[in-house]
């Protein structure tokens, strides 16, 4: 039997079907229900001609009709692309067109981005809107939906080779890239992710990482195959969150750790002592330990880093301590989970030097991060050339740079593009944004290299204050230095009220270069 994602549903509609499937606002499904609402889409999909191998988008935020819009596709063998809702009008004319989308869902929030650019669509046939507010002359979801059979539906052949998705990457240090993964791919993902988290039918997930990112994307398959509940949050701000985690007794949840730090400080202000059920929190990009600690010990969850990238599905590493760490110190504890973490099953990851050669697992020497397994992409979508640079004899060259120690937990120290080059040193900017985030007044930072006459480069700050907090340059120059190696000290500070972020959270490096070189002329 192929390795086929539809598989996860089948198994929910029969150990869990009067089981709640899925929480949207008002809304709830239990698996059965929700497994006869795929079947109408998928023949509502088939009566507009959609077939095997073609591309159906979503312009969606976390709800229920996106995921349900999964199986729908797949049932047919088509192929979904879903896109980051915080792009403009102009991005999502360019992948629409590039990745030949024959149908586009589109959320009735978001409609007005896809107006301006409807008439230079080359491929969209059909616009199917979610939650109809105006009056257009697209489809209506509901309406169309409830014209459809619930019976089930004759399912596309598919081979697990096949593609299942078409995921733009997060576009945070350039262009997005479409990268093509297959069912195989996420099957396997699926299977690895569910064991290392153990998810159990007892789980509730809030969907706080959007699903048109490849980290919310891959989610649906495994809580779905163990029969937890989905909870689905459109605007995930710290308040819904929390009203969330309460209302629904969340247990498991994936964010970026923007998101997970602006949770720490809403908690800090308004919620005391809450009742909560949540087991453990999931985040990518690398925290300072101390980050680690005010998650476990104020918010009471446990903290498990992940490390991963579109391109391999995504994740290749997964920090949760392993059972002999439980006799370090507590301090100790929280530096081991502050590394990005150990290979996950089914996929091999390797730290190597220039030459290929892998380095010392010392934790000190650096090189990039390779990866090799079932969780690396078919290529990028019509980019022949891009995918041959990023996979090399099998191996994912991820283009970040990390070290290994000796028990093989990986640290990623930074973008192979982000980090500073200064009097011929490595700086890793993640390290100088760890210090800066110890300052009481510092709420957010991002460290870039700008230029230096006599030493290269230099590490310097955008930081975000926080509320009723204040701090000079000088003081957050001095605090750097007494804290690292001078050469790594920052030696200039911008504060803003805000960081350019993707949609996912993450801060986007390049504007900030940009902005710098436009100050200083
Ligand atoms: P683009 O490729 O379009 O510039 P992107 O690389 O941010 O965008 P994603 O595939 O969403 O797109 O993100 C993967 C990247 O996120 C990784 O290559 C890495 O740089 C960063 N990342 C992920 N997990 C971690 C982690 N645990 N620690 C540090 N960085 C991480
Ligand atoms: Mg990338």
């Amino acid at each position: 039997v192929p390795l086929v994602l539809t598989q996860f549903l089948d198994r929910a509609v029969t150990y869990y079907g009067d089981k709640t499937g899925v929480i949207c606002d008002d809304r709830s499904f239990t698996y059965h229900q929700l497994n006869e609402r795929v079947n109408q889409l998928s023949h509502g999909l088939k009566g507009l001609g959609v077939q095997k191998g073609d591309k159906v988008a979503y312009l969606a935020p976390n709800t229920l009709e996106m995921l349900e819009g999964f199986y729908g596709i797949f049932q047919l063998g088509a192929i979904m692309v879903p896109l980051n809702i915080r792009l403009k009008p102009d991005d999502y004319l360019f992948i629409l067109n590039h990745s030949e989308s024959k149908i586009l869902f589109v959320d009735g929030d978001l409609y007005d981005l896809i107006v301006p650019i409807k008439d230079q669509l080359e491929t969209v046939k059909t616009i199917i809107v979610h939650y109809k507010n105006e009056d257009t002359n697209e489809i209506d979801y509901d309406v169309w939906l409830n014209e459809q059979p619930k019976t089930a539906f004759d399912r596309a052949l598919l081979d697990e080779n096949d593609v299942c998705s078409l995921l733009y990457t997060s576009g945070t240090t350039g262009n997005p890239k479409g990268v093509m993964l297959t069912h195989r791919n996420n099957y396997i993902h699926a299977l690895s992710t569910m064991h290392h988290l153990r998810v159990t039918d007892q789980d509730k997930y809030l969907h706080i990482l959007p699903m048109f990112h490849v980290n919310g994307w891959g989610s649906p398959f495994y809580y779905t195959a163990n029969g937890a509940t989905h909870v689905c949050l459109r605007k995930p701000s710290p308040q819904a969150i929390f009203e969330h985690i309460l209302k629904h007794r969340v247990s498991v949840m994936h964010m970026a750790p923007t998101v997970l730090n602006s949770l720490i400080q809403y908690h800090e202000e308004n919620v005391p002592q809450i009742e909560q059920d949540v087991r453990v929190v999931i985040a990518g990009s690398a925290p300072p330990p101390s980050f680690v600690a005010k998650v476990e010990q104020e918010l009471g969850w446990e903290f498990i880093q992940v490390y991963g990238m579109t391109e391999s599905s995504p994740l290749s590493l997964f920090s949760r301590v392993r059972s002999h760490f439980e006799d370090l110190p507590i301090k100790e504890q929280y530096r081991m989970k502050a590394k990005a973490g150990y290979a996950m099953i089914g996929t091999q990851v390797k730290v190597v030097n220039d030459l290929g050669e892998e380095v010392e697992k010392d934790g000190k020497q650096i090189g990039e991060v390779i990866v090799r397994g079932n969780g690396v992409m078919l290529g990028y979508w019509k980019n022949q050339e891009a995918t041959m640079e990023a996979i090399q004899n099998g191996w994912l060259h991820t283009g970040d740079m990390g070290t290994v120690d000796e028990y093989g937990n990986v640290d990623i120290v930074d973008r192979k593009k982000d980090v500073i080059i200064s009097g011929g040193e490595n700086i890793s900017s993640i390290e100088v944004e760890g210090v800066l985030y110890e300052h009481p007044a510092v709420l957010e930072a991002a460290v870039i290299a700008v230029p230096h006459e006599k030493w290269g480069e230099t590490p310097h700050a955008y930081v975000v204050l926080r509320k009723d907090k204040t701090v000079t340059e000088k003081e957050l120059i001095d605090f750097s230095r007494a804290k690292l190696a001078h050469f790594k000290a920052v030696t200039g500070v911008t504060f803003v009220e805000e960081l350019p972020k993707t949609a996912s959270g993450k801060i986007q490096k390049l504007h900030l270069r940009n902005d710098y070189w436009e100050s200083i002329g």
